[in-house]
């Protein structure tokens, strides 16, 4: 099985997750297809979201955090509810599961940690009642045991890729992006910057740490646990080979301006 995680720039307008179905079509693997919200969607809600907590603030009420998960949500539900019935009206059966019942978090609204544990046996028994070549999924949002609707911190669905795929033990997870895969500098910095065609977790690591907003730093972490590999690709050139994130891979000999 393999995991496919599209950010929100890949599918911002109907060319967008029309360009996904046909990447998800070429696949012969199963998959679990992990969406973000479309666009700036999030920043729209969160903005929404704020105009509230200001009222609230000034009448005293508190669990704000609470409320902004459950409202904040809503652009992966939807998100991925068109994903879902596009695949499907053009040929491509597929299951859509709600993250909020399957990503298993605690009570820390806005960035909420996973129960492994408690997340594997949900995503492993949904998978097992509802065989298919393709789910399709929200990253970014979770629920607490007790069914209330979290998220895990800001561009976090690509951590939510990860933990699908350490707990299904993808032979690999893809994160498709609006570049052309890790770079040794922010492009729009730095006209130089150049594409990394293989690095190790540890220089993966390194580099999310130094700010390079390419992949959400808790990433790296549960694939290196498993050794499963993380490709980053541009999702307008799904040919090209992209960025690999493996075991193999030698330390980095170029200087990486990332955050500079
Ligand atoms: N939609 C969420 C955000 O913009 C999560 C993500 O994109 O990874 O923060
Ligand atoms: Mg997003």
């Amino acid at each position: 099985m393999k995991v496919f995680k599209f950010g929100g720039a890949s599918v911002k307008d109907a060319r967008g997750i029309r360009n996904l179905a046909q990447i998800v079509a070429q696949e012969k693997e199963d998959m679990i297809v992990v969406v973000s919200a479309i666009g700036k969607t999030t920043n729209a809600l969160e903005s929404v979201s704020e105009f509230h907590h200001a009222i609230m603030d000034d009448l005293s009420l508190d669990h704000y955090n609470r409320i902004y998960d459950a409202f904040v949500a809503q652009g992966e539900l939807q998100s991925t509810r068109i994903v879902s019935a596009y695949l499907s009206a053009n040929g491509q059966p597929n299951v859509w599961l709600d993250a909020t019942h399957i990503m298993v978090t605690d009570t820390n609204y806005r960035a909420a940690n996973v129960n492994m544990s408690a997340t594997r046996e949900r995503l492993l028994s949904a998978i097992a009642h509802y065989p298919a070549h393709v789910y399709v999924i929200q990253g970014f949002i979770g629920g607490t045991e007790s069914g209330d609707v979290t998220t895990l911190g800001r561009e976090g669905s690509d951590y939510s890729a990860a933990v699908f795929g350490a707990i299904v033990g993808a032979s690999s997870v893809t994160v498709w992006k609006d570049v052309p895969g890790v770079l040794t500098a922010d492009p729009r910095r730095h006209s130089n910057a150049q594409l990394i065609a293989e690095m190790n977790y540890d220089d993966a690591i390194r580099l999310t740490q130094s700010g390079a907003q390419i992949i959400h730093p808790k990433t790296i972490q549960p694939l290196m646990e498993h050794n499963i590999p993380l490709y980053v690709k541009p999702f307008a050139q799904p040919s090209e080979p992209g960025t690999i994130i493996h075991s193999q891979a030698k330390p980095l000999d170029i200087p990486v301006l990332w955050g500079k």
